[in-house]
């Protein structure tokens, strides 16, 4: 090696978070920040699970292989937080940002999603080496907002990107030549959604890496301290056998958290063994401020539980305003990335996402088949009409009815659709005949009006009522769906 890192590394809950769902890596060849979120979902395991499977690259590469280590070994995080989400889907909407360097003694090799960020401190000046994966970021890119207005706009927190196991995961990659004397500063939105770059240039100026670092964090927690505040810090200095060998420490969720073994297309649980793990949340071993404490003086825990809905704020970092019911659907995040590509002009993952889904849903008084999902973000719809139909919704049988107007029914394709409402149209026809069977007529008689499609008035049992659409939910609460009554 030419250089080597003279590398601090701290992690803390923050004054009002309920738990670190941060955790960062620090070795003599390899800087990591991950920033979990998803509330209650287990970000804390997502940024576990993505430093764990990053800390494989520790070890000697160079150059451009830095970056293929880095990658690999992020797909490798990815595909065990999509393990994870199927083996307990109540970890759906886990995710964690990731960023951090390989170093090779003249250059690091940066891999990067999501809004934690790398700073370059060179001769006093500081740099931003990463790109924030965010809304805000991508409305100041196309000139619509400042960098000023972006600090403060309300939906700051949301993301395009993060390492959610998804595969369409697509971090950001360079390498990046490294002088003697220069400062690396790696940071959760902690610190760097607090603090803005003018103030973490001054502070990260202080020769002391222990008191830079306690600076940051006493800045962070300044401007209200709401989030979990990792960070890391290295100075590039002359190579030292000392430094080089000194050991890897980690800090925040991963030195708490157990991560489940879980293999490959495992069952889904019915919760217990998540359970068991979110349970470790509750242990205040895990709320402390991890290992690495530098003095940082904190609130009163107490206060902190008091201030805000931690969980509820982290929610907010990956869908602002889809209703909880549709939370479960995993591709909640490429819906609000794509949306927001789409009102930015920019992008067409979204649209092609919300072209692929279907469901259905009332017209007025009718039902009527929607492309998209049924659902607003920010003020824009995420479906339009793709075809009415002269079903009226009252004429199904009631299971059916709520059905629709709970947009609950969500054909995988536009043919199954037309096929469901075709279904639908069978059952109304069905009750239309029954009702009337059913209605007093003036001679006391039942009738029985010509209805196409219903040869004889069916009986409550009988078998030749259509099934229910494959796609339909199953409704314990509703013994009979069938039933016109
Ligand atoms: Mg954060």
């Amino acid at each position: 090696m030419t250089f080597s890192l003279d590398a601090r590394i701290y992690s803390e809950i923050g004054l009002v978070r309920k738990n670190n769902q941060d955790s960062g890596y620090v070795s003599p060849r390899l800087l990591l920040v991950a920033d979990g979120m998803g509330g209650a979902a287990a970000g804390d395991l997502a940024s576990a699970v993505a430093v764990r499977a990053l800390s494989q690259t520790d070890e000697a590469h160079q150059g451009p292989a830095m970056l293929e280590a880095l990658a690999g070994s992020l797909a490798n995080a990815n595909d065990e937080i999509a393990d994870l989400v199927a083996w307990d889907h109540r970890l759906v909407g886990m995710g964690t940002t990731v960023t951090g360097a390989l170093f090779d003694g003249e250059q690091v090799g940066l891999i990067h999603i999501g809004d934690s960020r790398c700073y370059l401190i060179r001769d006093g000046e500081l740099t931003r080496l990463t790109r924030d994966h965010s809304f805000v970021q991508a409305l100041v890119d196309e000139g619509k907002i400042t960098a000023a207005e972006a600090a403060d706009h309300p939906h700051r927190s949301l993301l395009l990107r993060v390492l959610n196991g998804e595969p369409s995961h697509r971090p950001d990659l360079a390498l990046v030549d490294v002088q003697l004397g220069d400062r690396l500063l790696f940071c959760s939105d902690g610190l760097c959604g607090l603090v803005n770059d003018h103030d973490i240039a001054t502070i990260v100026g202080i020769d002391d890496l222990d008191a830079a670092v306690r600076a940051l964090v006493a800045a962070a927690h300044e401007q209200g301290g709401s989030d979990n505040i990792t960070v890391v810090l290295a100075d590039v200095v002359g190579q030292s056998e000392q430094l080089d060998a000194a050991p890897a420490r980690v800090v925040g969720a991963a030195t708490t958290i157990k991560i489940p073994d879980v293999p490959i297309g495992s069952a889904q649980l019915d919760g217990g063994a998540a359970a068991e793990l979110r349970d470790a949340e509750g242990d205040p071993a895990s709320r402390a401020p991890v290992p690495g404490d530098l003095g940082v003086s904190q609130a009163d825990p107490d206060v902190r539980e008091a201030l805000i809905d931690a969980d509820g704020e982290e929610r907010l970092r990956y869908a602002p305003t889809v209703r909880s019911k549709r939370r479960s659907w995993i591709g909640i995040l490429a819906i609000l990335a794509g949306l927001a590509l789409l009102t930015a002009g920019v992008g067409f993952g979204g649209k092609a996402y919300l072209a692929s889904h279907y469901y259905i849903g009332p017209n007025d008084q009718t039902v009527a088949i929607y492309q998209g999902l049924p659902d607003e973000v920010l003020g824009f719809r995420l479906w339009q009409l793709n075809q009415a139909s002269s079903v009226r919704i009252d004429d199904l049988p009631p299971y059916y009815a709520q059905a629709v107007r709970d947009q609950r029914i969500t054909p995988p394709s536009l043919e199954a659709a037309r096929t469901t409402v075709a279904e639908l149209e069978q059952k109304a026809r069905i009750c239309i005949a029954k009702r009337a069977a059913a209605a007093p007529q003036p001679g006391g008689v039942p009738s029985v009006p010509g209805v196409p499609g219903v040869p004889e008035v069916p009986g409550p049992e009988t078998p030749s009522a259509p099934e229910a659409p494959a796609s339909s939910p199953s409704d314990p609460t509703s013994p009979d769906p069938e039933a016109c009554a």
